[in-house]
């Protein structure tokens, strides 16, 4: 058995990038960047109008006076107009401001009396015009590679004229659960068989890290069938295998593996829950063997797989975030592995939610963190701690 430590260096030691690809813009949400983005344009690109008003000579546009309105600049095509002292243009959110124009007066501040207007406030010199670069300069990094392109970073990037962007590779997940007692959602149960719930708990886990699940199977416990099965699915990066990892004779999936070529590097993990938790490789496919216990398959996909994955992404942020908070009761770990309790965190406060055992699907179900007790380590409540925090 080895620590977290130790296993989280071998898998990510194991696993490499994948090649980058060019993806439309429209498609790279929540993939990772993999080249440095310069601005090629500064933001805004020229001086513009912030309001619907009148573009003026600032100090001839004191409270009262009456301007002349010689011409009109909507937002499009430049027309190249001249604002001189004592005239005004009438101009729209976004329009580029005309040449001698140094303030905008809000439509709202001004009379319009045919061809002339009167200004019923002060004017500054500046006032709501957006200039070229305020916001970003030519050349500036606008995004790191392994940065995370989300929805404003992809806007970034349309701003810039940039319709294609270079990203990690997509990474191709196999989810195969096994257990003799599982039915499917939508089948029957037989007395002494339950739902298999794994499958989608993966899945999810998977989609969310970013990884496209391409394969999701299910096998009876039999070596064989378990061999056929693994040789197929390892021919995608990834291969989560859920359940059988254990020591017991209906617990295939070693032997299984081996039988279908693979190195086994890790076997079993001093963390609670997700003890019998497996590591390993068939040819370039990472093949992770998980707890069949729900809690333990979720804790060790988190700490584990969803790393892995985000490195062969591309991504450089790869830990899940975490966040400062208050336990709101005292808590002990009096076992022999770090513990991670399931709970709940509401504005700052961290409380465990459900029971802490590994079946516990109900309670896991409710939590939206996860607090990382040290073997011996007792808190009270009151305590500031970190907790990770998923999706
Ligand atoms: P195993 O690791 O195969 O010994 O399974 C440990 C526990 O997890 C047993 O109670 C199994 O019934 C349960 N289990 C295994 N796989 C699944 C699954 N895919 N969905 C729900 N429960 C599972
Ligand atoms: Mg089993």
């Amino acid at each position: 058995m080895i620590s977290e430590h130790e296993a989280t260096i071998e898998i990510l030691n194991a696993v490499r990038a994948l090649p980058a690809r060019p993806l439309m813009l429209s498609r790279v949400l929540g993939c990772f960047a993999a080249e440095d983005y310069l601005a090629r344009l500064p933001l805004p690109v020229f001086d513009n109008s912030a309001m619907d008003g009148y573009a003026v000579v600032a100090r001839s546009a004191g409270k009262g006076a009456r301007l002349a309105v010689t011409g009109e600049q909507p937002a499009g095509p430049d027309r190249r107009l001249r604002v001189s002292a004592g005239e005004a243009v009438r101009i729209f959110t976004g329009a580029p401001v005309p040449e001698g124009a140094d303030a905008v007066v809000m439509q709202e501040d001004v009379t319009r009396e045919a061809d002339e207007i009167v200004i019923n406030t002060d004017v500054e010199s500046g006032e709501f015009i957006r200039s070229r670069g305020c916001d970003l300069a030519e050349a500036q990094k606008i995004l790191s590679k392994g940065d995370r392109i989300g929805a404003a970073g992809a806007a970034l990037l349309a701003s810039q004229g940039i319709a294609e962007v270079s990203v990690g590779g997509e990474v191709q997940v196999a989810i195969l659960s096994t257990g003799d007692e599982l039915v499917q959602p939508d089948g029957t149960l037989q007395p002494g068989q339950i739902y298999e719930s794994n499958s989608t708990l993966l899945t999810g886990l998977a989609q969310r890290s970013g990884a496209a699940v391409t394969s999701i199977e299910h096998c009876r416990d039999d070596r064989k069938w378990l061999v056929d099965v693994i040789k197929r699915a390892t021919q995608n990066d990834v291969l989560i295998i859920s359940g059988g990892g254990s020591v017991g004779e209906h617990d295939l999936v070693k032997d299984a593996l081996r039988d279908a070529g693979a190195n086994i590097g890790i076997w079993r993990i001093a963390i609670k829950p997700g003890k019998p938790f497996l590591f390993g490789n068939v040819g370039n496919c990472a093949v992770f063997g998980l707890p069949g216990n729900p809690v333990s398959a979720f804790v060790t996909f988190l700490q584990f797989v969803r790393p892995a994955i985000l490195k062969m992404m591309g991504a450089t942020e790869i830990s899940l975030p975490q966040v400062p908070a208050v336990l709101m009761i005292d808590l002990a770990n009096d076992g022999d592995r770090p513990h991670y309790i399931r709970g709940k965190l509401e504005r700052g406060q961290f409380t465990p939610v459900g029971r802490q055992e590994s079946h516990a699907l109900f309670g896991l179900s409710r939590s939206n963190s996860l607090l990382r007790l040290e073997i011996a380590e007792s808190l009270k409540a009151g305590a500031h701690i970190q907790v990770q925090i998923w999706d």
